[in-house]
């Protein structure tokens, strides 16, 4: 753990193993902090408080440039940790160091963009000024599915305006929050404005980060479960909250889009990551008379993509990220073929060696996937793509409406009507015309309804980590 500047194992002593989930093997121990750790990471965050929020917006923005250029220059070593430790093919692995990255260069612009405010009076003796200071100690969560761009996507605006931090990364991936730990420490930023706690229990951690009176903020980005049970007791001391959950996005494809081109589009933004994305599809709607086309093209390209080891070249899906994992896809894989649906391919554990010692499941296509199905519901978070027929008479916007999540929605279309009225009906934070990657640094990133609260990104990142400030001066 990265406790006020020192590398520190847990106070008791333990330790626990970090798997690679290609193979199963004992990739490193790692420290298990509990109790003591979370108190002594809250101490160091709040004592370093002072220091770092009093520096300027550029001395800030100088650190964070540093960080981005350490970043960049290790790109490959991060991206190879995080294929070990997560799965995912190289070359994805890269890709996030590099959206990771973006982070902490957008901020360090941000930075020196806080701007308060004077608002006019109606007395000509007063004046307002509103002035924007950080909030103070920041306790983040972080999930396992992108194990680098989640930590700079809160560290990065938390810095940048002036607040202290302690990181509580996912127990499967804390190899990566290490990685990072030792870039900010390289990149010379104060002792104590950084900290980690690894933790294989997350309880203990999250009591602390959840009531501690120093700690201002929680920033999660996880589970919708976790998410609120946090929420929850953290609006009990007023804390400050940011929370990026889970989704069930919407796929949708009009009667005048290309067939081909929306597969192509929709199996690229399914199969990221395996389906461990909270913007992955979880709905995708085919006009009927186009769901054996865009079927056969969409399945084409599925049987053409590679499973296995994240470190060979060619490899498009990595291993899923634990037995539970496997349990959840093969339980909603099973609730559909009873339920009516029709399995185009896949639908399997795989189990050839040597992928039987990880977590491997077959990319996997359903068709007649039905409103009564649990894939229809619940986030699926794995290689399963499943697609709805509707009919002209059907409101596909409603259909697609009909989640409790809110996160992000594609749609295919060649109608610029069309278009903007989907985009205006559609209740998602994110939403993706013809768009597979509506992600940015510079755009703000975020859901509504079970999907979670607040943004990330964008100038409204930085927000996250404001307290507004009214001042009036009678004159
Ligand atoms: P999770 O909620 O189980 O775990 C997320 C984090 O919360 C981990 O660090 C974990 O250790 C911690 N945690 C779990 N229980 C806790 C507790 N009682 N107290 C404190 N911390 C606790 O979720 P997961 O399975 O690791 O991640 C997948 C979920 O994350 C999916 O639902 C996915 O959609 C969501 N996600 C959302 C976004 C987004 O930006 N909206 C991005 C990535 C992942």
């Amino acid at each position: 753990m990265f406790i006020d500047g020192k590398w520190k194992e847990a106070e008791n002593g333990g330790t626990f193993d970090v798997l690679n989930p290609a193979t199963g093997e004992v990739l490193a121990k790692v420290a298990d902090g509990g109790h003591e750790d979370v108190i002594a990471a809250i101490n160091a965050a709040d004592k370093a408080f002072s220091v770092w929020s009093s520096l300027t917006a550029y001395q800030r923005s100088h650190y964070l440039y540093t960080a981005f250029q350490l970043m960049m220059d290790k790109k490959e070593d991060l991206a190879r940790t995080m294929t070990l430790e997560q799965g995912k093919p190289l070359a994805a692995a890269r890709n996030e160091v590099q959206y990771g990255a973006d982070f902490l260069l957008w901020f360090a612009e941000e930075a020196k963009r806080i701007y308060g405010q004077t608002i006019p009076s109606s007395r000509p003796d007063q004046r307002f000024i509103v002035l924007k200071q950080p909030l103070g100690v920041v306790a983040a969560i972080t999930p396992w599915n992108y194990p680098v761009s989640m930590i700079t996507r809160k560290l990065a605006p938390a810095l940048a305006a002036g607040c202290t931090v302690v990181l509580k990364p996912a127990e499967a991936t804390p190899l990566c929050a290490i990685e990072m730990c030792k870039i900010f420490q390289e990149a010379q930023i104060p002792e104590g404005v950084v900290n980690l706690v690894t933790a294989c229990d997350p309880k203990p951690v999250g009591e602390q980060f959840v009531s501690h009176p120093f700690v201002r903020k929680l920033t999660f980005t996880g589970s919708t479960k976790v998410g609120k049970m946090l929420a929850g007791k953290a609006s009990r001391h007023m804390k400050r909250i940011s929370l990026e959950l889970g989704g069930h996005a919407p796929f949708i494809v009009f009667d005048d889009a290309d067939p081909v081109h929306a597969a192509k589009g929709a199996v690229l933004v399914k199969f990221l990551n395996t389906g461990q994305a909270c913007i992955s599809p979880n709905r995708i709607f085919v006009p009927r008379h186009m769901v054996d086309a865009f079927t056969a093209e969409f399945s084409s390209r599925v049987n053409a993509m590679k499973a296995g080891n994240g470190m060979d070249p060619g490899v498009k899906i990595g291993p899923l990220v634990g037995p539970d994992a496997i349990a959840k896809v093969e339980n909603q894989v099973a609730d559909a073929l009873k339920k009516g649906a029709r399995l185009i391919t896949g639908g399997k554990r795989i189990m050839d060696s040597p992928l039987e010692k990880g977590y491997f499941y077959a990319p996997t296509v359903l068709t007649r996937v039905t409103q009564d199905m649990l894939i229809f519901r619940e986030e699926t978070f794995g290689p399963v793509a499943p697609i709805i027929a509707y009919d002209p008479a059907d409101d596909v916007i409603a259909m697609a409406n009909d989640t409790n999540y809110g996160l992000a929605a594609y749609v295919y279309t060649q109608s610029t009507s069309r278009a903007m009225r989907a985009f205006e009906g559609l209740r998602f934070g994110i939403i993706g015309i013809n768009d597979i990657n509506p992600t940015s640094a510079a755009a703000p990133f975020g859901g509504i309804k079970d999907s979670g609260m607040g943004r990330e990104g964008a100038k409204e990142g930085i927000n996250e980590y404001l307290e507004t400030k009214l001042g009036g001066f009678s004159v």
